[in-house]
């Protein structure tokens, strides 16, 4: 999966770029910063890669989430549907944004199940957030669709699928807008760092003018500029020694793609050995980026079996139903309404009314998969020792 396995050179002179005009902030300087706009290049380079017109860089993926929400119009009363198989930080943002997540079930794409979504759908609703887990696609085209009907926007959460494509375009180009993370473990990496894309040139503007304290951005289109405010911002900006790194490391995106769906194909053909399993349903192969492989076992038991043969002889697996990250049982602060503010928000009104309750059980044909899931990470480098270690175990849990 991660972008540091490949750090080298290019890596480096772009960061030399940045430290010998000594400019670190995105904006302003042009008398010292001899023409370089790291972040601005990265925004311009991103955009095109992805097939969309504008891009945003920020400071994180959970900002970049917190920035579209922001600029969709999302705010208090309003309902935010995301799928209970996510990162924390997609319904963090949703929290921040001072709207109230719902969760949907996934199904064997491990992404938003469109059938349940309808279901979920009610006048509160502002904005959908399918997310593509695991490098893969969700079934974006009928949840565009569902959301079309209902005039809802949609908002992809791209983070772990940089370079994913559906059909041939580009994962986070279907909806209003896609977010993207470059956080240090995620396909491409500035250490931390966010994006986001899209075709709308208001929807950029709001973007632009938030991240930056609601400055102007109108006057000075991709600089600062004006002095006049149109509405109130925050300063999610990122920095100059990111935007190298990002520069450096998209170059270097579909290389690390393709090395790793070798490895995924020859993991694939090690773990269909194993009786009974099936694999994670992939809408498009080729739009793949490859950086997990999930399999499914005939129930609970066997997984947990299997996944014990695997951790004996040094290749666990993660089974993502127990993992406290991931998966909507296990988000244990959720569940409990846990928060720092005294008030009780964003679980309670002001007046310690009850605001929203999250049942561990709301979500069981999720939890009847995630039960049965086993999952590898997909290394863009795969030595030859450690597959052969990796086969050997996979064998051994073949004949449990
Ligand atoms: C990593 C991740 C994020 C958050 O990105 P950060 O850059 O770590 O803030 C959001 N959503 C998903 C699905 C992620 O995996």
């Amino acid at each position: 999966m991660p972008g540091f396995e490949v750090f080298g050179e290019e890596e480096k002179k772009e960061i030399m770029d940045v430290l010998d005009t000594g400019v670190l902030f995105r904006y302003e300087f042009a008398d010292q910063r001899k023409g370089i706009y790291k972040v601005r290049t990265f925004e311009e380079n991103f955009a095109k890669y992805c097939g969309a017109k504008y891009a945003q860089a920020v400071t994180s993926g959970t900002a970049a989430l917190k920035v579209a929400l922001a600029a969709l119009g999302v705010g208090p009363g309003d309902e935010v549907i995301t799928q209970g198989f996510t990162f924390v930080a997609t319904w963090e943002a949703i929290f921040d944004a001072g709207a109230v997540p719902v969760f949907t079930e996934v199904d064997e794409t491990l992404n938003m199940d469109p059938a349940d979504l309808e279901k979920k759908i009610t006048d509160k609703t502002k904005v959908i957030i399918p997310v593509h887990m695991l490098g893969a696609m969700a079934r974006i085209k009928e949840i565009k669709a569902i959301a079309d009907k209902h005039g809802i926007p949609v908002l992809e959460d791209t983070a772990q699928a940089a370079g994913g494509t559906l059909e041939g375009k580009h994962l986070g180009t279907f909806g209003a807008c896609g977010t993207f993370s470059f956080d240090s473990v995620k396909t491409m990496t500035t250490g931390e760092g966010g994006m986001i894309i899209t075709d709308d040139e208001k929807l950029q503007r709001d973007m632009s003018e938030y991240h930056d304290h609601g400055h102007d951005h109108a006057v000075n289109p991709g600089g600062r500029g004006g002095e006049g405010r149109s509405f109130i911002g925050f300063n999610y900006r990122m920095m100059e020694l990111q935007g190298a790194m990002g520069i450096a490391q998209l170059k270097k995106l579909n290389g690390m793609i393709t090395g790793q769906k070798k490895n995924k194909a020859a993991l694939k053909e090690a773990i269909a050995k194993i009786p009974g399993v099936s694999f994670r349903t992939i809408l498009d192969d080729k739009g793949d980026t490859a950086t997990f492989i999930g399999f499914f076992l005939e129930d609970a038991a066997k997984a947990q079996k299997v996944n014990e043969v695997l951790a004996a002889n040094g290749a666990g697996a993660i089974p993502f139903g127990s993992n406290t990250w991931h998966f909507y049982p296990k988000w244990e602060h959720l569940i409990a309404g846990s928060t720092l503010a005294k008030s009780g928000w964003p679980f309670q009104d002001q007046g310690s009314k009850r605001r929203v309750i999250y049942d561990k059980d709301a979500l069981p044909a999720s939890a009847a998969l995630m039960d049965r899931l086993l999952v590898y990470q997909v290394p863009v480098k795969l030595s030859y020792e450690r597959f052969v270690e990796m086969s050997a175990a996979l064998q051994k849990a073949a004949a449990v």
